[in-house]
């Protein structure tokens, strides 16, 4: 049976240079990234405040939009660190038999046995994805495979709806990748090469369908304007409800592989 080990050390923060400014009685802390781009960007995740401004803006100018922008910025900030709390708060996943695992907006149940060398099978009727491990496998080995299991699913079946919804929309993607950012669900770049997140693949498919229907309109509309929304509504009508219940279904998602 696998060895339960403690878990690895939250994710550092990246190697970008950190920056300090009194806002009120704040002080806010952010990571500043110089790009191409024309104007400042603001981003919230896990890690805090991103900035990503252009080369030639002088870092007073940085921290002026920031200060321009701080209420925005604080309440983001604080719903973020509410909902990490949240998710921290619900009981990590015992990595044992029986163990049940979020899949495709239901849950999956583990069945371990000792085994002399690795398989993974899984029932779709029962829900089970039998796992025979090798003695003296480890927790981490364990974790591994199911993602790797998880992605595995995840790579076969967003290829499947995103040729659907394509078909649909009447567009052609010339790339499809997995990602695992831990914020974003997805991305299109302007050279049509879409990315997933495969966490993704813990969703029920109408939310996934969402995401993969949300990048494809990328192809069309580069921004989220109305017309982007349009495309969007074409070939997924309730795109409203769909988004706000992943924001939802993300917030109840437990940590499970770091
Ligand atoms: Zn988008």
């Amino acid at each position: 049976m696998p060895v339960r080990v403690p878990e690895p050390p939250a994710p550092q923060p990246d190697a970008l240079p950190r920056r300090q400014l009194l806002v009120g009685q704040f002080i806010l802390e952010y990571t500043l990234r110089r790009s191409t781009r024309r104007s400042i960007g603001f981003m919230i995740d896990d890690e805090g405040l991103r900035v990503t401004a252009p080369k030639r803006v002088s870092l007073a100018e940085i921290d002026n939009a920031i200060r321009a922008k701080q209420h925005w910025i604080i309440s983001k900030l604080d719903e973020r660190r509410e909902r990490r709390a949240a998710r921290l708060e619900k009981p990590p996943v015992v990595w044992e038999d029986g163990a049940v695992l979020p899949y495709l907006g239901g849950e999956l149940k583990l069945r371990l046995y000792t085994a002399t060398r690795n398989r993974t099978d899984y029932n779709p009727d029962t829900r089970e994805l039998h796992m025979g491990l090798v003695q003296g496998a480890t927790e981490t080995l364990l974790k591994e495979r199911v993602r790797t299991w998880m992605q595995q699913q995840a790579k076969v079946l967003f290829a499947q709806r995103l040729d659907l919804y394509a078909a649909r929309l009447g567009v052609q993607y010339s790339a499809f990748a997995l990602s695992s950012a831990g914020t974003r669900w997805g991305s299109c770049t302007v050279q049509r090469v879409i990315r997933l997140n495969w966490r993704l693949i813990h969703f029920s498919l109408p939310l996934i369908d969402y995401v993969v229907a949300h990048e494809l309109a990328h192809i069309l509309e580069m921004n989220h304007s109305a017309q982007f929304w349009a495309a969007v509504g074409r070939i997924y009508p309730a795109y409203d409800e769909a988004k706000a219940l992943l924001r939802k279904r993300a917030q109840e998602l437990p940590v499970l592989f770091n």
